[in-house]
């Protein structure tokens, strides 16, 4: 699955990890937990430089969010 090295690996915490394209531009992911779907989220927030320790130097970042997607909270 890393062949050529055209796909990255997604980790989400408690799960087997998932692969998507590398060159995709920089995003993250809402994982809906009624479907299970994770959703990419071409938005980021960019204020994580302020929660680096003192002396740290930040280079990436993942976030994931967790909730029910739309058509998740239309079944309810
Ligand atoms: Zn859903
Ligand atoms: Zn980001």
């Amino acid at each position: 699955m890393m062949a050529e090295g055209i796909l990255s690996a997604v980790q989400l915490p408690g799960e087997s990890p998932r692969y998507e394209l590398a060159d995709k531009q920089h995003h993250h992911h809402f994982h809906c937990r009624g479907c299970g779907k994770v959703f990419d989220i071409n938005k980021c927030v960019t204020d994580f430089a302020e929660m680096r320790p003192p002396g740290f130097s930040l280079e990436r970042h993942e976030v994931t969010l967790y909730g029910l997607c739309s058509a998740c909270l239309e079944d309810h």
